[in-house]
């Protein structure tokens, strides 16, 4: 029997509301701890959502999150989701560097794997962080013993975005072997690719838009990928001065989120990525 590859598949990016990319206004690392952290809340609100919709999803957990919520991550781990890693610290490849990188994301899979009692496969680098240029960054996450990467945006995005990477998920050569590929879905419409499933896209885009979306994904045997993060959920949370551009993309739209989705999990049944992978790459995964 062969591997139907149109699929549907929910991730969360598990970070809390300050964990916003390449803005004076976020405040350092070394200040996160003294603010009001509203993830643990939001991830419940998405877990009891999921539970009622029988949804299965993703969670790349940030390292940092994980750390003061381990319980939450057992619990969803318990519930039937995926754990995988969204690095430690939250910090864009092409700015650290590739020996910080490796750093970072090799500490966030063993403490996830602490947590768990269990090995970690999945990554997705913050912010989808890996651009032209920076693709060292995919001998480090296979160096650091991830199993799959959902890291490619394959369409330009304001930090990230791979232009002109491959849709649909693929292997890329690194020089630690071949990786597994999973890319954020994008659809391509006269030369232009955009993304019209996660963060604000997702938020911003009308259902009958979405859904035309995916009838394209589908045509081409492409697994539709949908992102989101817990303060996606969370029209309450605390508003950054993040300049007028990136507080719209930000912050539009929130109380649309959980409808939105739970409308579109009516179009039928979603994975895990860990499961898409191994049906998808096969034996050869565990080869790899
Ligand atoms: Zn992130």
């Amino acid at each position: 029997m062969t591997f139907e590859t149109s699929q549907n598949l929910l991730t969360v990016d598990v970070e809390d509301w300050f964990h916003i990319l390449d803005s004076s206004a976020v405040p350092p690392l070394e200040r996160w701890e003294e603010l009001e952290s509203r993830v643990a809340a939001n991830v419940e609100r998405i877990l009891a959502m999921l539970d009622h919709k029988g949804v299965k999803g993703t969670f790349f957990w940030l390292g940092w999150v994980a750390q003061r919520h381990k319980s939450l991550v057992r619990a969803c781990h318990a519930a039937g989701h995926e754990i995988a890693s969204h690095g430690h610290d939250h910090v864009l490849a092409y700015q650290v560097g590739e020996r910080k990188f490796l750093d970072d994301i090799v500490r966030a899979k063993a403490m996830l794997e602490d947590i768990l009692g269990q090995s970690v496969k999945g990554f997705r680098a913050p912010g989808f962080g890996i651009t032209e240029g920076a693709e060292w960054a995919f001998d480090v996450i296979k160096r650091a013993g991830y199993n799959y990467d959902s890291s490619v945006f394959p369409a330009t995005r304001g930090h990230g975005g791979l232009a002109d990477a491959q849709r649909g998920p693929h292997w890329i050569e690194t020089q630690e072997g071949r990786l597994a590929e999973i890319p954020q879905s994008v659809v391509s419409l006269a030369n232009r690719r955009f993304s019209l499933f996660g963060g604000g896209y997702l938020r911003l885009a009308p259902l009958p838009l979405i859904r035309w979306g995916i009838r394209r994904l589908r045509r081409s045997g492409q697994p539709l990928v949908i992102y989101i993060h817990p303060r996606e959920v969370d029209p309450a949370q605390p508003r950054l001065a993040l300049g007028y551009k990136r507080s719209f993309k930000c912050y539009v739209n929130l109380e649309s989120t959980l409808p939105k989705l739970e409308t579109l999990f009516n179009i039928g049944r979603f994975m895990r990525m860990d499961e898409y992978a191994k049906a998808f790459f096969g034996e050869d995964l565990q080869a790899a």
